[in-house]
């Protein structure tokens, strides 16, 4: 083909698409596909055939060329004729006549005795068929390469808006699929808990810059709309107290920050001045507006850097709400249910923020990931987030009900009876479970054969400290400094850290602390510092770009250790760190950090310092590693990313990716090892370390000190109490035996139901 005749391929290719994504429902979707490849591909007819799981069936769901009468009637099993061998084999046939097909087999209802020539793909997401894209034509010839080749890329790129059409519109041609089998949306799991409740799409409530007119003012009203303009601004800010208010009771003024954002944006100089110009030039307060936000918005999309274009959004909607304060008489306030599931393409803190605390049950963001502001707020306020959800229908949710899961990192939409009962009770099971948790409290961490296990607490947020001091935990074995970084708008500086920093180790004071170096990049981009590479996780992160910043590597470290000063519970982790030389320059420039320190404060307390194993070379290395140090911490999120080479965060490869490998439990064990034979702590901090059933193995794999989440505290404190070392050791041996995940899942669940 050449690169002409691809260029148009391609342009017809996306044309389809875009066309089926705006489609209200499968069948309109499905109308679309057949008429337009039947059109673009010159065939006499083009049909598609969805596969029911509940009847097991093929059946025929759309058509462009048989009878319209046949659709929903015509049926097939799995290798039952042509199209049926289409879908049992998951791959092509193109014959020159069909009739001629072993297979074949006649439904004089669709009138395909008219055709020959037949081709058809099978359409195919996530390994599953969905069903079978079929062309026909009358001369007795088989399809060319080139639209054979065509014919499945146009299947490939459908499914996706196949499989969204299915999830959100039903079923095609009168064959109801029963609802509680529709597939639910996957996403990143930003916050967890599972909620139901109503989708309330955020909205300026039909404000749009669309209906404002160029309306032109005398020059005797220039000051009055100036005033006008002044007004609303000042309205605005209100509201922006008002909402910060709102939610100042459940976070602390490190995850506020983003509202000083947004209050400068509207103080900005340049955005003031620019209405006040327009104004000037005879335009209303409205209209003037409207050119500047306008102008803005378009300039910040257009640019490169991506923190910049997303910045399009917040001016955007500040926009709106200057507006509608300037339209008063179009005013009515957005209205939320008591269960509000509160839903937009991409759900900002200050949305988060407007809706009433008690009646927001849940966040769905059709962008954003699990280390954004949303998250952070939604974490921090205890409300179920699902992030990332590229494939939620935005146009047909609102108003419906759904089930948000922020443990699975999946959103359903129109959940059945069924399903919210079995929700519901997976919460009250939660709940109960919780309280028979909460009896181990007051009880020492120790296993039933009197092995003491330390339980420390994985944190970033200053809104911990409180709800973390009468916790069981024993210590913070891990505090993320990105979290304080990535809510401002620039680097913090050292006082800035220094009083955050101050703020925890007292809070936690006299328990030690783990603060861990800025460890950004991969995922964590920071909105004022985007780099941007086709490998992030392979790329500039953690110790990486602080090794290569001192200025910003050295202030974290200074204002560490003044923070220790009089208190002396500091201990400092690196992370990212794949190899000797990073742990030598990282202590050298601790050194210095605390000369200068000493300088201006005198003698200054010597942190104990780790090393994080999440990098696999460091396996190979663990003597050499250890003896630089005084403990190491296993990143085993980070550990299970690279050595299974899965991205954590890709939830197409989400199957893959599994701490409970045998040969991650394997290098788990060498590490353990390392430590009892240089007699230093060894740790783990990954998410494993607050999953019952994996803590269960760390514990045999010789791991005394585990560090989690808030919420995974108590469940594993009573795992502990309910387990054997001894019993762990055998399972642990013989989970390093088995060939994957799920056997050891099973030797597991099998221990623990004969140990509690
Ligand atoms: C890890 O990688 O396991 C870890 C604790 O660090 P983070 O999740 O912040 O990368
Ligand atoms: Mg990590």
């Amino acid at each position: 083909m050449s690169s002409e005749a691809s260029y148009s391929v391609l342009k017809v290719l996306r044309s389809i698409i875009q066309e089926v994504n705006r489609a209200e429902n499968i069948d309109q979707a499905l109308a679309i596909i057949v008429a337009r490849v039947k059109l673009e591909l010159k065939a006499d007819a083009c049909s598609v055939y969805l596969y029911n799981k509940e009847l097991e069936k093929l059946i025929l769901s759309a058509t462009d060329g048989l009878y319209p009468d046949a659709v929903g009637q015509v049926d097939l099993a799995f290798g039952e004729g042509i199209v049926g061998l289409v879908a049992q084999r998951a791959e092509p046939i193109n014959v020159a006549t069909a009739a001629d097909h072993p297979s074949y087999s006649y439904f004089p209802s669709t009138g395909e005795e008219r055709f020959n020539g037949f081709l058809g793909v099978p359409i195919i997401h996530h390994r599953n068929v969905l069903g079978v894209l079929v062309l026909q034509q009358v001369s007795a010839s088989r399809y060319s390469e080139d639209v054979e080749t065509l014919l499945i890329t146009i299947a490939a790129q459908l499914t996706g808006a196949i499989a969204t059409a299915e999830v959100s519109g039903g079923f095609a041609a009168g064959h109801d699929r029963r609802d509680g089998e529709r597939k639910p949306l996957m996403g990143i799991a930003g916050a967890p808990g599972a909620a139901v409740g109503k989708a309330v799409i955020f909205a300026t409530e039909g404000y749009s810059f669309n209906i404002v007119a160029e309306r032109h003012i005398t020059q005797d009203e220039v000051a009055t709309e100036k005033r006008r303009y002044t007004r609303a601004l000042k309205l605005v800010k209100a509201d922006l107290d008002v909402m910060e208010a709102n939610i100042s009771n459940n976070i602390l003024a490190d995850e506020r920050a983003i509202f000083d954002a947004y209050k400068m944006i509207l103080d900005g100089e340049s955005f003031r001045s620019g209405v006040h110009s327009q104004i000037s030039k005879r335009l209303a307060a409205e209209s003037a507006l409207r050119n500047v936000v306008i102008g803005y918005v378009d300039s910040f999309k257009s640019m490169d850097d991506p923190y910049l274009r997303a910045r399009a959004e917040d001016i955007l909607d500040l926009g709106l709400r200057l507006l509608r304060k300037l339209l008063p008489e179009q005013s009515g306030k957005q209205t939320f249910p008591k269960n509000t599931i509160l839903v937009a393409e991409m759900v900002t803190a200050a949305m988060l923020a407007e809706v009433p605390i008690r009646r927001l049950r849940g966040v769905v963001s059709m962008q954003g990931s699990g280390t954004s502001h949303t998250a952070i707020l939604a974490k921090a306020l205890n409300i179920p987030a699902v992030l990332g959800v590229d494939e939620l229908p935005l146009s047909r949710v609102n108003g419906i009900e759904m089930v948000v899961d922020g443990n699975n990192g999946q959103v359903l939409l129109r959940p059945t009876a069924q399903i919210k009962r079995e929700y519901r009770l997976q919460q009250q099971q939660i709940e109960q479970q919780s309280e028979t948790y909460e009896t181990v409290r007051d009880l020492p961490s120790e296993t039933s054969d009197g092995f003491a296990i330390r339980l420390l607490l994985n944190t970033g947020l200053l809104a911990d400290i409180n709800t973390s001091r009468d916790s069981t935990a024993v210590g913070v074995g891990l505090y993320r400094t990105e979290y304080p970084f990535m809510v401002r708008d620039r680097f913090p500086g050292e006082e800035e850290q220094y009083r955050v920093y101050r703020k925890v180790l007292r809070g936690f004071h006299p328990l030690p602390v783990t603060m861990r170096t800025l460890d950004i990049g991969g995922d964590k981009s920071l909105p004022y510092f985007p780099i941007e590479e086709d490998n992030p996780f392979l790329g500039w992160r953690g110790i990486r770009f602080t090794l290569d910043h001192p200025e910003i590597f050295l202030g974290q470290l200074r204002a560490m250790l003044r923070a220790n000063d009089g208190l002396g519970n500091l201990q400092i982790l690196m992370p990212m760190i794949c190899n000797l030389t990073e742990i030598d320059s990282t202590l050298k420039l601790l050194a210095q950090a605390r000369r200068e320190v000493q300088e201006e404060l005198g003698i200054v307390e010597k942190p104990r310092i780790g090393v994080m194993v999440e990098v696999p070379s460091l396996i190979y290395q663990l003597p050499q590693v250890i003896s630089r140090v005084d403990f190491l911490s296993v990143g085993s999120n980070d550990l299970t990313q690279y050595l299974l080479a899965v991205d954590r965060n890709n939830a197409r490869v989400s199957e893959l990716y599994d701490s409970l490998h045998p040969a991650v439990l394997l290098a788990l064990k060498m590490v353990a090892d390392c430590g009892q034979k240089a007699g230093k702590e060894v740790a783990i901090c990954g998410e494993m370390a607050g999953d019952p059933t994996a803590a269960y193995l760390l514990l045999g794999l010789g791991f005394r000190t585990l560090s989690m989440n808030l919420s995974s505290l108590m469940r594993v404190k009573w795992m502990v109490r309910n387990s054997s070392i001894s019993r762990c050791k055998e399972v642990a041996s013989a989970a390093l035996k088995v060939d994957n995940a799920a056997a050891v899942r099973e030797l597991v669940a099998a221990a623990q139901a004969a140990e509690s």
